[in-house]
């Protein structure tokens, strides 16, 4: 007899993919978008597309690190309080002015930071080592232990045809700085993808209608203004396609609207539920799946696949399970590395922390565990504590959390003093760095 429509749950073909595998899977099919040409002024957060070349040579000459008097090494030899050195000045030479004649023995050149060195001289003698020209046209040198000091050389900082940045080079302040000493004005970058995200589920309420929620009869969306803010916060382009009702019709009509972004992500309706209707209605638009199901916790439900697109083009589609732990951490480590490298990045993992276990955690299934952290320092260690309970449906402690401990699948307990690998989030650790440095 079949069961009544209502109780039904759906089965289907799950790869339990090891993590590692299913994270080979996803950056395996990730390449750069496209490039556009950007003023420097806007090029923050992107991934540059081109290499970067000097084309002058900085500095341009020797100049000065101090502001003092150039001389020629020798003549400091025995300068002392006692016996000081008296030089004759020559000129005196500003940041911007030209070297000037010359520095002869028994000379100096009156001396600004950033100015160049005149020839023949090899020392800048800070102005306090002097008498700073008590009689105007002598100075008297009281220090000989700036001999050979205080001359930025030449090509120091760039030589002319040098390489200074690769392809895959994330632009950041630094950056900026460098590119505009060297001379650029615009540059290549990776244009960031465009991220269409779809949440889904009858029980869902956005903020406007959070009367609702309040009055017991909904859920909010946590996951769609979340998913919007880690795609914001790569410097992609999130295009919100709203709560789709658990209904075919809405579900189909929502996920058509994002089929120009680059990539789609649908959030819930990922299960084995009967109301989980993403699964048929992406089939019905023709989705090829690559795999579903992960071994890992939370996010096990998570699966890839594509959508066809017009002639031989694809939309990747990830479908992330709606428990908002699982959203978050199968973004962090699947759908972020993947936007990163369509953005052209050459690096996306986070970095990696090795911490020391505050605490027991238990890990006993055969899944390679993300588990909330904060992070604070301890006398010769890094030390990381669960941000709570664990739950997947939790949203608390993802404000808090530091970072991921990655617990391997074979590790089944971690007990107090236990080595972790943390993946760090953004803002790590803002608390626990003490003062600023
Ligand atoms: P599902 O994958 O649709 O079965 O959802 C699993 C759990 O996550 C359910 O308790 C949903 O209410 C919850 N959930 C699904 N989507 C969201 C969302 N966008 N924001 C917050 N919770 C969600
Ligand atoms: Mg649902």
């Amino acid at each position: 007899m079949t069961p009544p429509e209502r109780t039904r749950f759906e089965r289907r073909r799950a790869d339990w993919l090891d993590y590692a595998e299913a994270r080979r899977r996803v950056m395996e099919l990730a390449g750069p978008v496209d490039v556009e040409r950007v003023p420097v002024d806007d090029a923050l957060g992107r991934a540059l597309a081109e290499r970067v070349t000097a084309t002058a040579t900085l500095p341009p000459w020797d100049n000065s690190a101090m502001d003092g008097y150039a001389v020629r090494a020798e003549d400091l030899a025995h300068a002392s309080r006692e016996h000081p050195v008296r030089l004759e000045v020559v000129a005196a030479l500003q940041a911007g002015e030209g070297s000037g004649a010359g520095v002869g023995p028994g000379q100096a050149v009156r001396i600004m930071t950033g100015a160049p060195v005149p020839p023949g001289a090899d020392t800048v003698v800070r102005v306090e080592d002097t008498d700073a020209e008590t009689h105007p046209g002598v100075v008297s040198i009281f220090e000989a232990r700036d001999r050979g000091r205080h001359v930025r050389r030449a090509g120091r900082d760039m030589v002319e045809g040098e390489t200074l940045l690769a392809p895959g080079h994330a632009i950041t302040a630094g950056t900026v700085g460098l590119l505009a000493a060297a001379g650029c004005a615009s540059i290549t970058v990776y244009r960031p993808p465009s991220v269409a995200i779809l949440t889904t589920g009858n029980e869902l309420r956005s903020a406007d209608r959070y009367d609702d929620v309040r009055a017991g009869g909904g859920i909010p969306d946590s996951n769609g203004p979340m998913l919007a803010a880690m795609v914001r916060a790569i410097g992609a382009r999130p295009v919100f396609l709203g709560i789709a009702s658990d209904s075919a019709p809405d579900l189909t009509r929502r996920i058509e609207r994002g089929s120009e972004c680059d990539v789609l992500v649908t959030v819930g309706g990922a299960s084995m539920g009967e109301a989980d209707l993403v699964k048929r209605v992406l089939e019905d638009l023709g989705y090829e799946q690559d795999f579903w199901r992960v071994r890992m916790r939370p996010g096990s439900p998570f699966g890839l696949g594509w959508l066809p697109r017009g002639g031989s083009a694809r939309q990747p589609v990830f479908g992330l399970p709606g428990n908002p732990a699982s959203a978050f951490v199968t973004f962090e480590v699947f759908v972020r590395p993947f936007l990163l490298a369509l953005a052209g990045h050459a690096r996306h993992a986070r970095p990696t922390v090795r911490c020391s276990s505050t605490e027991p955690i238990d890990t006993p299934a055969a899944l390679t565990y993300f588990q909330r952290v904060r992070l604070s320092r301890g006398s010769d260690t890094v030390l990381a504590t669960l941000t709570g309970s664990q739950g997947s449906g939790l949203v608390s402690g993802l404000a808090s959390a530091d970072g991921l401990a990655v617990v391997p699948a074979e590790i089944e307990r971690i007990d107090p003093g236990d080595e972790l690998d943390v993946m760090l989030l953004d803002g790590a650790w803002a608390d626990a760095s003490g003062s600023a440095v």
